[in-house]
């Protein structure tokens, strides 16, 4: 059993140089340190990652130190406990961070991986969905334009997950010599998620990928262009009604044969969505500014069959209970699950083991950069460790 002796928490910086928060626990079987991403074109409805301010969930964590020393913690259920206690005084980056930490500290006295607590028997591992080409919040504006759409994702369809990596980030390299021909303003620069920075629009990156021969999708995230009931584009500068949306997002699917489309439209109109996936029922349109890893929206937007697709990002909701009865539910109505990381990211590699303990189909964690390799090397650690 682990007893928690004491808790406490700092600041440090993520992949975009913005504060976030490591929380480190004293057990009996030693320390143990985890730390949380940061979003930045959040859903409206994800939890707050701090109650107040991170310096207040700082001075939090300081009060509840020894309030876990009576706790026995032995299991992934009995987070619970800690649950119990600290919730509700503290945010989901906060309390995400905690948990995580609490994991690493339980399987290393059950000398098990943080994958065997959440499901030993766990087999199938998850496509990778890598972004290769970014715009709308995650890249800088220059003074060219951009991409409204936020990412352009590779999805190979390879037997493994070593195969699919060294797939993107060769990929990710012959586009880098596609760009440089197609695009007389690029500029070798990459954004937020180490994706490539172009003033190509997305209908002309879609041609681009539709020449790579691998299963192609891409985030919208259009409730980050989505005001006055207009999707407001700038490259070039078109404004859709929702209708005219449906129409144009119809179109691309069908023209450029997309595989995964993520937040065709505003975070609150289940409607579209649903009108989308009547009509492509065999692609995957997926929620996850709609759904925020949110129980009851995930309920929503399956009474409205809006998606058949999921993102989870634990730390949109910080409790992983309710990561878990967000997985239950979407495997038991058959809606696929993506985990994902955040475009702030830091060098924190549990999402590995959460997206192969919950048996996630996809792992979404972009496809170069040390805070994502870092995700993708350990999902790969696990792939080795079972092929026996
Ligand atoms: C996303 O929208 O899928 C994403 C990773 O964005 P962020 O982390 O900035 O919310
Ligand atoms: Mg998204």
């Amino acid at each position: 059993m682990v007893i928690i002796k004491s808790i406490s928490a700092k600041e440090i910086f993520d992949s975009r140089k913005e504060k976030t928060i490591i929380v480190s626990i004293k057990t009996n079987v030693g320390t143990f340190s985890a730390s949380s991403p940061n979003g930045k074109s959040k859903g409206k409805h994800e939890a707050k990652s701090y109650k107040k301010s991170l310096e207040q969930d700082i001075k939090t964590i300081k009060k509840f130190s020894d309030y876990f020393s009576k706790e026995i913690i032995e299991s992934f259920d009995d987070l619970r406990r800690i649950e119990d206690i600290i919730n509700g005084f503290i945010g989901a980056n906060t309390l995400f961070a905690l948990e995580s930490a609490i994991l690493k500290a339980v399987a290393k006295k059950q000398k098990k991986k943080i994958w065997e607590l959440i499901n030993p028997s766990a087999k199938r591992f998850p496509r990778l969905v890598g972004n290769c080409i970014g715009g709308g919040k995650h890249s800088k504006t220059t003074a060219e334009k951009k991409p409204d759409f936020q990412e352009f994702l590779l999805i190979p369809n390879s037997k493994s997950v070593k195969e699919s990596f060294e797939i993107n980030k060769k990929t990710k390299n012959n586009v880098q010599n596609i760009l440089k021909k197609n695009d007389k303003n690029f500029k070798n620069k990459k954004n937020d998620e180490d994706a490539w920075i172009t003033s190509l629009n997305e209908k002309e990156i879609f041609e681009i990928l539709k020449t790579l021969k691998i299963p192609t999708g891409t985030d919208i995230a259009s409730s980050t262009f989505y005001k006055r009931k207009k999707y407001n584009y700038e490259n070039p500068m078109i404004k859709r009604s929702i209708e005219e949306q449906l129409g144009y997002i119809s179109n691309l699917i069908k023209n450029f044969d997309l595989f995964y489309i993520e937040d065709p439209f505003d975070e609150e109109d289940f409607e579209s969505f649903s009108r989308l996936l009547k009509k492509f029922p065999k692609k995957l349109i997926v929620g996850d500014d709609l759904t925020v890893t949110n129980y009851k929206r995930l309920k929503k937007a399956i009474e409205m069959k809006s998606i058949n697709g999921i993102i989870v990002k634990p730390n949109q909701i910080g409790s992983l209970l309710e990561v878990k009865e967000v997985c239950d539910l979407a495997k038991k109505e058959n809606i696929k699950i993506i985990f994902s990381h955040r475009s702030g990211e830091t060098e924190e590699n549990i999402l590995a083991d959460l997206a192969f303990g919950f048996q996630a189909d996809f792992f979404k964690s972009g496809i170069t950069g040390k805070e994502r390799e870092i995700k993708m090397k350990r999902l790969i650690e696990i792939e080795k460790s079972l092929d026996k």
